[in-house]
């Protein structure tokens, strides 16, 4: 009877979550077939505290604890479908939160370094992603502002917290080539950027506006 009850509401989890990826993603531009097939495929409401699965696949952040959210379904795939992904790229991420936007990357590629400031946060994290099978994924609970350079070069940056600038070491860590997608701003709203790596030089476009917390540390906001 339970295993009945937990597979119908596993089909209505996959029905929100196909028309979310049509109404929110495909509907307002987003076109990267590997990104509209990840976001159909990867269980965001196991990223949620239980008491707010119903909204899950909601058009919304939605709080994670320590005062942090889950990005917006839309604002994940704009974000990774900026990264540009080709598959088995050495990729960073800053700002682990709920892991949600940490799967999503997983499914692109097998090297993938995610930082967490909030030691709480990655530890749930970390057990969710376990849970659900991303073996690969390592993760660390630190300042994220200064990149992890044992690991570097990235072809992919995506930082997930608003900056006050481009971080000196994460510009310095990108890979020829690479893209760094981040949010830059003051405190409340920042413009989404992205920035890439050519013959060493970094040229910054915007992708749009946005409003995410703070990042916090040496080359963030002061704590
Ligand atoms: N991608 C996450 C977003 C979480 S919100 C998700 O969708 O769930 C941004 C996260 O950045 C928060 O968890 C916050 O604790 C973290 N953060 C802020 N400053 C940081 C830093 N300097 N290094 C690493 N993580 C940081």
């Amino acid at each position: 009877m339970i295993r009945r009850r937990n597979a119908e509401r596993d089909e209505g989890f996959a029905t929100s979550r196909q028309e979310m990826v049509r109404h929110q993603l495909e509907e307002r531009g987003i076109h990267d077939p590997r990104v509209l097939d990840v976001m159909g495929r990867v269980p965001r409401h196991r990223f949620v505290d239980p008491a707010l699965v119903s909204r899950a696949y909601g058009d919304h952040a939605l709080p994670i604890g320590a005062g942090q959210t889950i990005s917006q379904p839309y604002m994940v795939a704009i974000m990774t479908e900026a990264l540009g992904l080709e598959g088995g790229e050495r990729v960073l991420e800053i700002g682990t939160g709920s892991g949600y936007q940490t799967a999503i990357l997983a499914e692109f590629t097998p090297h993938l370094f995610s930082i967490e400031r909030s030691p709480e946060l990655s530890r749930a994290a970390a057990a969710i992603l376990k849970e659900l099978g991303y073996a690969n994924v390592i993760l660390k609970t630190g300042d994220g502002t200064l990149g992890w350079p044992e690991h570097a070069p990235y072809k992919g940056i995506i930082v997930t917290a608003g900056a006050p600038a481009l971080p000196e070491p994460l510009c310095e860590q990108l890979a020829e080539g690479g893209r760094l997608v981040i949010p830059v701003g003051d405190r409340e709203i920042q413009t989404l950027e992205l920035a890439v790596k050519r013959h060493g030089k970094i040229r910054r476009h915007k992708v749009l506006d946005c409003a995410f917390v703070p990042l916090l540390g040496r080359a963030g906001w002061r704590e």
